[in-house]
C-alpha cells in the first residue's frame, strides 16, 4: 500500500522530535518514521557512565527543558526524549526501517520495510550511530587482540586485566578513557594533543563557537580568529583522570602489529583491546537512489536543504547543516528554521 503524507520524517531520535515539535505548531501534515523499537535515537545505546557535555538547559529540545541539576546522564536523556514525543504527540510509526527515497514526479517515493510513502517533503534525521568511523591502518587484520569502537562500549567491567588503547581526541575519547583507567591498564593515543577545556567551561561555550563558525562560513569569511578553545569537556570524571595523570596522550602509531601498535621511529607497545573512538559518518544510504553525494560523502546543503533536490531536507548529522546540529541544543535551533523554510515552500 501507498500512503501519502506532506512531510515525511525519516528518524525518531532527537533531531526528528524537534522538527516534529515545529512541525506540530505549523500544524502540518506529517509523519516520522524511526526504526528503533523503542524512543530516544541512539541515546539508548550509549555506554552506562557518559553525561552530557552541558547542563540540562543547555541540553534541551524546544519547549521543555531537560529536568535535573548538574550533566544528565544517557539514561536522563533516553527518559527525557521518550517523554518529550509523548507530551507533543508526535505521529512516530516504529519500528520501521526506511529502504530508499526515490524521485517521483511530484512528490518523492519513500520505500520502507512496510508500506510505502509519497510525500511532499522529505526531512532525512538518521543521525550518525549506525555509521561508526574507524580509519585505517596497515596490519588492522593481523591484530590478535579485539577491536572495537565506541559503540561497542558499555561498562569498564569487562576490561579488567586486559591493557587497553584508547584511539581519538574527543570526548567519547576522553570519558571511556577516565573511567577504564580505574579499572585496567589504558593507553591513550590521538593525532594531536588532546585539548581539555577549562574547569569552568562546558559545551555551551562549544556551541557558541559552533555558532559563529556557521555565521562565519554563511557571510563568506574564514573562521580565522574566531580560535579554537579545546574540544574535550572537563566533566568531573575527566578532570578526576586528569588529576591522577591519565590523560596523556601518544601521538598516533604508523602501523598495526600482531600483538598491538607500532611508531614509525620503531618504538611499538602490546595491548589486549584497540578501542576506536574515531567518530561516525552521515547514515545516508537510504538516500543513495537520489545520487546527491558529493566527493566528501556528504550531501551539498543550502541551510538544511539539499541544493539538489528541493524536497528534501537534511536535519542532525553536524555543522555543515546547521550550528552543532548535532546536539540536542543545535538540532531544535536548527529545525526552527528548517520548519519555517518547509511551510512556506508547502504553501506556494
Ligand atoms: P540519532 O539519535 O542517531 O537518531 C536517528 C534515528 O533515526 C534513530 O532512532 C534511528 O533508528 C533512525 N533511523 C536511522 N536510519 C533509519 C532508516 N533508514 N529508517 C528509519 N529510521 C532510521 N549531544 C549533546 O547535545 N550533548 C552531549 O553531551 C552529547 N554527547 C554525545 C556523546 C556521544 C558519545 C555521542 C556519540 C554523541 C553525543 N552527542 C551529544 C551528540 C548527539 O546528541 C547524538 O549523536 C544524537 O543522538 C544525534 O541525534 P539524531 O537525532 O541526529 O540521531
Amino acid at each position: 500500500m501507498t500512503r501519502q503524507v506532506d512531510v515525511l520524517v525519516i528518524g525518531g531520535g532527537q533531531a526528528g522530535l524537534a522538527a516534529g515539535f515545529y512541525l506540530r505548531r505549523a500544524k502540518a501534515d506529517f509523519v516520522i518514521l524511526d526504526a528503533h523499537e523503542r524512543p530516544s535515537g541512539a541515546w539508548q545505546h550509549m555506554w552506562e557512565s557518559l553525561r552530557l557535555f552541558s547542563p540540562g538547559p543547555f541540553s534541551s529540545l524546544p519547549g521543555r527543558m531537560m529536568p535535573g541539576g548538574g550533566y544528565p546522564s544517557a539514561a536522563d536523556t533516553v527518559a527525557y526524549l521518550a517523554e518529550y514525543e509523548q507530551r507533543y504527540e508526535l505521529p512516530i510509526i516504529r519500528p520501521l526501517t526506511v529502504r530508499a527515497v526515490h524521485k517521483g514526479a511530484s512528490r518523492l517515493i519513500v520505500e520502507t520495510d512496510q508500506d510505502d510513502w509519497e510525500a511532499r517533503i522529505v526531512v532525512s534525521a538518521t543521525g550518525t550511530w549506525t555509521c561508526p568511523y574507524v580509519p585505517y591502518y596497515p596490519g588492522v587484520r593481523d591484530f590478535r587482540g579485539e577491536h572495537l569502537h565506541t559503540v561497542d562500549y558499555r561498562r569498564p567491567e569487562a576490561f579488567r586485566g586486559r591493557h587497553v588503547l584508547v584511539v581519538g581526541g574527543g570526548n567519547s575519547a576522553a570519558q571511556i578513557l577516565a573511567e577504564l583507567s580505574t579499572v585496567t591498564q589504558t593507553t591513550w593515543v590521538t593525532q594531536r594533543p588532546p585539548r581539555l577545556l577549562p574547569d569552568d567551561i562546558d559545551g555551551r561555550a562549544l556551541f557558541d563557537l559552533a555558532t559563529r563558525r556557521h555565521r562565519a562560513a554563511q557571510a563568506g569569511r574564514s573562521d580565522d580568529g574566531i580560535g579554537g578553545l579545546g574540544d574535550i569537556v572537563a566533566i568531573p570524571s575527566v578532570r578526576e583522570a586528569r588529576d591522577r595523570g591519565v590523560l596523556k596522550a601518544e601521538p598516533m602509531f604508523t602501523r598495526i602489529t600482531p600483538t598491538g601498535v607500532a611508531w614509525a621511529d620503531g618504538s611499538e607497545l602490546a595491548c589486549d583491546v584497540i578501542l576506536w573512538c574515531t567518530g561516525f559518518r552521515p547514515a545516508l544510504s537510504h538516500l543513495a537512489p537520489l545520487r546527491l553525494r558529493g566527493p566528501d560523502g556528504l550531501i551539498p546543503t543550502d541551510g538544511t536543504r539539499a541544493t539538489g533536490e528541493p524536497r528534501l531536507y537534511l536535519l542532525g548529522y553536524g555543522d555543515w547543516t546547521g550550528p552543532a546540529s548535532a546536539t540536542l541544543i543545535g538540532a531544535g535551533r536548527t529545525a526552527r528554521h528548517m520548519v519555517a523554510e518547509i511551510t512556506a515552500q508547502l504553501r506556494r
